[in-house]
């Protein structure tokens, strides 16, 4: 039987106990086999799939219908309009983090900055920064050796000479380099929480997810640790759980920042928070 765009996308009721976007998902599995955009989809509904496009497919779709997340049966993610490339060795990048870059975007900061993206995965947020801010130095340091050769390959890919991209956990390979901006999306989910048991976090490293201490650890640690490697005057801006703005908050406090305040995501939920150091006199 010859097998349509048309055909194929009318399979997405399937998808549906797995999905909460199955339309979306059969169409970017069928503009992936087919290499072709969304629009020709909606153009050509009744152009036949040759028999390898159709085998294909079908493998994709039984791997989606088992939960793999899309983007790992693509191999890439748009984040800020940037194609990047993803393997089950990071976390994917959410439009969530997209606030992160824009939040960076609007601080008060030198015009060639110096960044650091603590965490980086596949270098989501370094390299849309440093994509939107030609004469930043921006570094970028994982603790996973695949999450560092990943983000190293997107950052060749989208041809950016401003991100220097190195191992390091959390800070301890730095020596004494001082920023202009600490950036980070860490762990801080927390071992019990049941949203682990669904969807596309099953498949995604729990190096990447979870945190110890509610969750919170990795966000106290990077708190603790970025006032000896920020400029006077520069910022920490952290990404955290929608119920731990207040948590996070405290913490900069206490270790003395100033202009600490929260931000929220287009839910409407909390989820960056920032703050500015300035050296005591
Ligand atoms: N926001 C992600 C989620 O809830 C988690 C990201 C993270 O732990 N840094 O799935």
């Amino acid at each position: 039987m010859v097998e349509t765009i048309a055909s194929l996308l009318r399979r997405s009721a399937a998808l549906a106990s797995v999905s909460d976007t199955p339309r979306l998902d059969i169409e970017v599995l069928l503009g992936h086999v087919l290499q072709k955009s969304r629009t020709y989809l909606f153009t050509w509904p009744e152009h036949a799939l040759s028999e390898d496009e159709y085998r294909l497919f079908e493998a994709l779709f039984e791997r989606r219908l088992r939960g793999e997340p899309v983007a790992h049966l693509t191999g890439s993610r748009e984040f800020w309009s940037l194609s990047l490339s993803v393997s089950p060795a990071t976390l994917i990048p959410r439009p969530d983090t997209e606030l992160l870059v824009e939040t960076a975007l609007q601080l008060p900061l030198p015009e060639s900055a110096k960044v650091i993206d603590l965490g980086t995965g596949t270098g989501a947020i370094a390299l849309a920064l440093a994509c939107e801010q030609p004469a930043w130095q921006v570094v970028a340091v994982d603790a996973v050796d695949a999450a560092v050769i990943l983000a190293d390959t997107n950052r060749r890919q989208l041809g950016l000479l401003n991100v220097d991209i190195r191992q390091s956990d959390w800070f301890a390979a730095l020596g004494d380099l001082r920023f202009d901006l600490v950036i980070s999306n860490p762990p801080y989910i927390d071992s019990s929480d049941p949203h682990l048991q669904q969807g596309d976090v099953r498949f995604e490293p729990k190096s990447a997810l979870v945190a110890e201490g509610r969750g919170l650890a990795d966000l106290e640690t990077i708190i603790q640790q970025a006032p000896v490697h920020l400029n006077n005057g520069g910022w920490l801006l952290l990404e955290h759980g929608w119920q731990q703005a207040q948590a996070v908050r405290e913490l900069m406090q206490a270790a003395g920042f100033d202009r600490v305040e929260t931000r929220q995501d287009l839910g409407g939920r909390d989820r960056a928070t920032l703050g500015q150091w300035t050296d005591s006199a």
